[in-house]
This record gives structure tokens, C-alpha cells and sequence, in this order.
């Protein structure tokens, strides 16, 4: 056991007793005590490890939950299982191993002082899934900050078998801390092939982003970029788009007839080969689907609750078009493939994470301690991507 460490601990929690979900938004600043390895309360803790967290990303997720748009479900039951209404936000981490319980360098060769990030699933590894090695879909898994307690506090407990070892000088702290969204546009750049492939990409946050860098780096012949937000496809040409698409408002269901025609023309009437729809309203897949050509593929990421509507669906059987869903990230595959995919100094994408998404750090970067509701608000709305510092 740790002696050095404080007992207590600021934290950026939702509280589902003094915040209502319908009325309020943000997140609340806690003292809520720093967790410790106890095997002898927690048998489970001789594979948990003890973080000290230097960077968390803000996800699109912790947007959500934020504006109390997502995961209400999720969150709400649960809390209810585990007995408490306060739930720790926060999924996307870097940090440094400071106590590891006494399996942990057995069973997954990590020790105290091992630079980690992980991933934000935590899966069961019983499931039929998770024995065949598709664990993005284990059917018993809760997602950190969301289902289970998450990052936003200086000091985390959490299973081992969620680790990633990084190493910072090939990949710069800030960036080890998004590896998780990063690995979202890994994971979906990796199912097919893009190698010549005219590409478009619907929906241009962090992961639409990340999709336009890697797509580039994997050989796309073209690469069109669309977003409602001047600024995002602004940064996506900066990142390598060669077109870009300003929607408007996007229509309730159907797709955008001025959209369709503007890629038809882009693509010599086909439609592109493979849609990244990274957005999630219904008139965004109406628009993946009727941008695509006849035998293309569709990788549909962007998530939203609801029934949706797809006008004239036999015309995906038809024109035969390939729908694939993605989850989460292969693990641990998929990052495998990020951290060479960023440490490949030749393809530029770490650089150009660094200095135009993450705008060279300026600005974007927030430390805990001066977290308040207001600033936070503010640098969400300014930037596409913040992190905390603990
Ligand atoms: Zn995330
Ligand atoms: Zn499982």
C-alpha cells in the first residue's frame, strides 16, 4: 500500500441524486477519496492496478453526457447495481502505473512505473465473444465513465487487462491520452480495403478526423470530407481532405439531394467506394447510403437511441451495399496498429494530430484544478478536442 499518497482527491463526477437529468447539464468538481489496492477486502484487486493519471481526453461521449444526451440508461442502472448515485466521468487516459496489485506483472507483464493508456471497455473475458477473440462485442462489458467509474480524477483504479504500455518518446503524452478515439478510426479504416478507393467522411469530430489521416496514409484516391461546422472542414482540408462539403441543417430523415449530386460529381457519377458515416442522425445514414456506389461499403460509427427511418430500403439490397457496424477497437490489435500507425514519423499523422487538431496544445489543454463548469463549456465549443491535466 501506497503511503504517500492523499486520501482525498478532486474528481469530475455526474450526480444522478442532485442533478436532474432532464434539467441539468455538466459536470460537478467532487472530493471523493483516492482508491487503494486492497486484496484482502477486493480479491480482484491482484489484477488491478493503481494509475496516476497525467491526461484524460474529452470524448464526443462525455459531450454527450454532458448535454445529458446519451446513456441515461447506461448510467442510471448501473449506479442502481452498485448501490451509488455518483458516477466518475471520463474514458480516454494516459498515465503512470504507481501501484500494481500481485498478479499484475505475471499475468500481463506491467509494472509500477510503466507508462500506460488502455482501453475504455472493460469486457469479461468469459463471453463466447471474448473467448473467440472479438471482445469489441462482449455481451458482459461496462464502458469506464460510463457503466463503470472512469478517469476524470488524479488518481484511478482499474483492471490491468484494460492496459496499453506506451512509450512517450515516440508518442507524446497528450496523444497516448486519445489513443482510445484514434483506435475508433483504426478499427473502422481497418475493415476493408482503402488502398485506391475514392472515400467519403460524414461527420467530421475527432474520430471523422483521425479517418481522413489514416485513410490518406492507407492510399485513398480521394477523400471528401462533409460536416454542418465552416471550421471542422476547414481543419479536415488542413488534414488531407481533397474535398470538402458544407451541409446545411441536416433534414430530419431524408438525405440531402445537393450533397448526392456534389459527390456523384466528385466521384464521375458513381458515388464513392466506402462512407464513414461518423455523425449519427438519420438523415446522415440516409446521406452514407445515397453517396456510396452500388457495391460499396458503408461503416456506420456515428450513434444515436431511436428508430430510424431508411426510405425505399430495398434499394440497399439492390444497388448491393455493404453495411458494417463498428464498436470500440479490436483488442488489443487495433492498438497495436495505432501506435505504428502514429510512431511512422514519414506519414505525418502524430504531427498533424499535434498541431491542428490538437492545435499544438494551445488552448486546449485544461488543468482540474481550474475546471469550472463555465470554462469547460467554453473550450468545448471552441476546440474539437480538449484534454484535461491532472
Ligand atoms: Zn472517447
Ligand atoms: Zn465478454
Amino acid at each position: 500500500m501506497k503511503t504517500n499518497l492523499p486520501t482525498t482527491q478532486s474528481a469530475l463526477v455526474l450526480d444522478t441524486k442532485l442533478d436532474n437529468w432532464e434539467t441539468s447539464t455538466g459536470f460537478r468538481k467532487v472530493e471523493i477519496p483516492v482508491p487503494a489496492i486492497d486484496e484482502r477486502q477486493n480479491p480482484q484487486d491482484v489484477l488491478s492496478v493503481l494509475i496516476e493519471i497525467r491526461y484524460a481526453g474529452v470524448c464526443g461521449t462525455d459531450r454527450g453526457i454532458w448535454k445529458r444526451s446519451v446513456f441515461q440508461e447506461l448510467i442510471f442502472s448501473s449506479l442502481e447495481a452498485e448501490k451509488k448515485t455518483t458516477r466518475i466521468m471520463g474514458h480516454e487516459f494516459m498515465g503512470e502505473v504507481i501501484e500494481a496489485g500481485s498478479q499484475v506483472k505475471n499475468i500481463y507483464g506491467i509494472s509500477e512505473g510503466d507508462n500506460v493508456s488502455g482501453d475504455s471497455h472493460v469486457t469479461c473475458g468469459k463471453c463466447f465473444y471474448c473467448r473467440v477473440g472479438e471482445e469489441e462485442v462482449c455481451q458482459d462489458q461496462r464502458i469506464l465513465g460510463v457503466s463503470t467509474d472512469g478517469v476524470f480524477a488524479k488518481y484511478i483504479k482499474i483492471p490491468a487487462k484494460n492496459l496499453w504500455q506506451v512509450d512517450v518518446n515516440r508518442i507524446r503524452p497528450e496523444i497516448c491520452a486519445i489513443l482510445d478515439p484514434f483506435g475508433n478510426a483504426v478499427h473502422a479504416c481497418s475493415k476493408v480495403e482503402l488502398g485506391g478507393r475514392r472515400i467519403a467522411v460524414l461527420g467530421c469530430g475527432p474520430i471523422g478526423m483521425f479517418t481522413i489521416l489514416l485513410a490518406n496514409a492507407f492510399g485513398a484516391a480521394k477523400v471528401i470530407a462533409v460536416d454542418t461546422n465552416e471550421a471542422n472542414l476547414a481543419m479536415a482540408k488542413k488534414l488531407g481532405a481533397h474535398a470538402t462539403f458544407l451541409l446545411s441543417a441536416p433534414a430530419q430523415v431524408s438525405a440531402d439531394p445537393e450533397l448526392v449530386e456534389e459527390i456523384h460529381k466528385l466521384t464521375y457519377g458513381k458515388g464513392v467506394d466506402v462512407t464513414f458515416e461518423m455523425a449519427g442522425p438519420n438523415s446522415s445514414i440516409n446521406n452514407a447510403l445515397a453517396v456510396t456506389r452500388s457495391g460499396g461499403d458503408v461503416m456506420l460509427f456515428g450513434l444515436r437511441d431511436g428508430d430510424f427511418v431508411i426510405p425505399s430500403f430495398n434499394k440497399v439490397i439492390v444497388r448491393g451495399l455493404n453495411l458494417h457496424g463498428v464498436i470500440g477497437r479490436q483488442i488489443f490489435q487495433t492498438w497495436q496498429t495505432s501506435q505504428r500507425m502514429l510512431s511512422n514519423e514519414a506519414n505525418g499523422i502524430q504531427e498533424k494530430i499535434w498541431d491542428i487538431i490538437l492545435k499544438g496544445g494551445e488552448d486546449i489543454v485544461v488543468p482540474l484544478q481550474s475546471y469550472t463548469k463555465e470554462l469547460f463549456e467554453k473550450k468545448m465549443e471552441e476546440h474539437p478536442k480538449i484534454i484535461l491535466q491532472m
